[in-house]
């Protein structure tokens, strides 16, 4: 297993190294449909290392309990562990306490939780939330529920011709009605970066709170909630090598403390009566019920794979990739890249003139190259480019140039197969 540091923080990741991490992702080694794998829809999940395979299969082994009421040894070393995976998750966003940290079941979930939780308690009718053109359905859908039930009114920062945010658009929407500010950190369907500590800074000057959704940007690029000042930070697990099921809400402690309970029933109470119920303290408030224990412990072994490759390495090596992805997707006849903003995480979603994206889709899966097609939950995007959906090759840091090589390729034999 590959798990020491690598050279230093700036050096980027080189062919050897991504063969020595490769080893450690063992679905990597299958063939699909009698040719190597090539595993390029890491935006809609990515694979795991043998470090989180094995921290799952450990728990289910040798130290399955319900965590945090139990006086037996399984239960305390399990609490143990789902604590000090809390710990890793905090320094990993870099917030300043573990009760900022809250389990979740995704980002979704993350999402709701606040909609529901902050804007049950303080949006207002005429209030206004603003989101981007770029969000994925799960930033839009649940801001749509409470704001049709509090009265308040949603408003969409626009996006220019190469899917970058446009910021001088966006301010002109913050004005003293905006309680909510609920954008992306970088785009599932375009890979765009947008700049949320800038964004959080322009609508605290108006008192809003600011939520990102960081689904895509925390497998790609080094998050420091403090430093961006967010209010709300939503991620998933399995978007960052760590199990489905499981995910991040961090919130500011002040914040958090002035939300009611989301869910409600066993872990969030301190005492319950039929005359009075008490919530228990920060994080367990927001974490009712039995919790995926395992999925958060692992979630510690994940951080630790992501952090020994080196944050910057890997930010260094996938621009490398998107760079050279984006140039020899270029050169295949009739392509179109959706998506070309200057600052982007490895996402590259294209249409072809010879085919339908679905059609795309199913002939690279016979040369055994997985991406994605469709609207990705993110169909205002598809709208703003005139598109009903799009093939979208989303990169990660164990892939390779040989794989974009290898889709180029396949792209080719598609347009033949339409000519
Ligand atoms: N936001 C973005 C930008 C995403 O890409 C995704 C997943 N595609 C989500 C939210 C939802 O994440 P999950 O399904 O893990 O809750």
């Amino acid at each position: 297993m590959n798990l020491e540091p690598h050279a230093g923080p700036a050096a980027a990741l080189d062919r050897v190294d991504v063969e020595r991490v490769r080893r450690d992702f063992p679905i990597l080694q299958q063939r699909i449909r009698d040719r190597p794998l090539v595993y390029l829809d890491n935006a809609a999940t990515t694979q795991k290392p043998l470090t989180v395979i094995y921290a799952l299969q450990r728990y289910y082994t040798a130290e399955n309990a319900n965590i945090h009421r139990g006086v037996h040894f399984l239960s305390q070393q399990g609490t143990f562990a789902y604590e000090r995976s809390r710990a890793r998750l905090r320094q990993f966003i870099n917030a300043g306490d573990n009760r900022e940290v809250i389990f979740v079941r995704g980002t979704t979930e993350a999402i709701n939780l606040v909609a529901q939780s902050w804007g049950r308690r303080f949006l207002r009718p005429g209030d206004e939330i603003v989101l981007s053109h770029l969000e994925h359905h799960a930033n839009i859908v649940p801001w749509q529920m409470i704001a049709a039930e509090r009265e308040a009114r949603i408003r969409v920062a626009s996006i220019d011709d190469q899917g970058g945010f446009r910021f001088d658009e966006y301010e002109k929407l913050l004005n003293e009605r905006t309680r909510m500010v609920a954008v992306t950190h970088a785009s599932n369907a375009l890979g765009t970066v947008l700049p949320v500590k800038e964004i959080t800074a322009a609508a605290h000057r108006w008192g809003a709170r600011v939520l990102i959704d960081g689904a895509q940007s925390v497998p790609h690029l080094a998050v420091d909630v403090r430093d961006l000042d967010c209010d709300f930070y939503a991620f998933s697990g399995h978007k960052v090598f760590g199990p489905t099921g499981v995910g991040v809400l961090y919130g500011k402690e002040a914040v958090l403390e002035e939300m009611p309970p989301y869910q409600t029933g066993g872990e969030m109470i301190r005492s319950v009566s039929f005359d009075k119920t008490t919530f228990n303290e920060l994080p367990h408030k927001f974490e009712a019920g039995t919790p995926h224990i395992a999925g958060g412990i692992a979630m510690e072994a994940a951080v630790d794979y992501v952090n020994a490759l080196g944050r910057a390495r890997i930010e260094a090596y996938e621009a490398q990739l998107l760079v050279y992805g984006t140039e020899v997707l270029s050169q295949v006849p009739g392509l179109r890249l959706l998506g070309t903003a200057a600052s982007k995480v490895g996402v590259l979603s294209f249409t072809l003139d010879a085919a339908h994206p679905h059609d795309i889709g199913t002939i690279l899966d016979t040369e055994g190259i997985a991406i994605r097609t469709g609207h990705h939950c993110a169909q205002p995007v598809m709208q703003r480019f005139g598109v009903p959906a799009t093939a979208r090759a989303s990169l990660a840091f164990y892939n390779t140039r040989e794989e974009l090589d290898a889709l180029a390729s396949a792209l080719r034999k598609v347009n033949e197969v339409f000519r």
